[in-house]
């Protein structure tokens, strides 16, 4: 989608700051940190929301997990541990409709909804 942010980031339209990339999947660093390591894993076409996700794109759904393995890895918190978050719609807090991943690490998140 043309006017989509985070597509326009995987086109090299806008720059990001990437620490992952393959044929389906870019991970670059949330310009906003809600911690340490704040990076987002974002399929590279373009979903709107997990809601979106359906019998023809659910595919990339293990290709995000495995990039998230990919993604502790290269920034060093897959020992001690992180936190993964997907926002989603109105209520669920997501201000980009594109679907992606929030991998949080490098602290203790002592504040649990869940
Ligand atoms: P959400 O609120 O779950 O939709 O998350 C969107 C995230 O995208 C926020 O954490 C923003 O800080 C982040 N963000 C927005 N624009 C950019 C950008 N150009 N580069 C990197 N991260 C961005
Ligand atoms: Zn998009």
């Amino acid at each position: 989608m043309s006017d989509c942010i985070f597509c326009r980031i995987i086109k090299g339209e806008l720059p990001s700051s990437k620490v992952y990339e393959n044929d389906d999947i870019v991970a670059f660093k949330d310009i906003n940190p809600a911690a340490p390591v704040h990076v987002l894993v974002v399929p590279k076409i373009h979903i709107e929301s997990l809601e979106s996700l359906d019998r023809d794109n659910m595919e990339v759904v293990p290709k995000i997990h495995a990039a998230i393995l990919e993604v502790t890895k290269i920034m060093g918190i897959n020992k001690d541990g992180y936190r993964v978050i997907v926002n989603c719609g109105k209520n669920g807090g997501q201000t980009v409709p594109h679907l992606h991943y929030h991998v949080l690490g490098g602290a203790v998140f002592d504040e649990k909804i869940v």
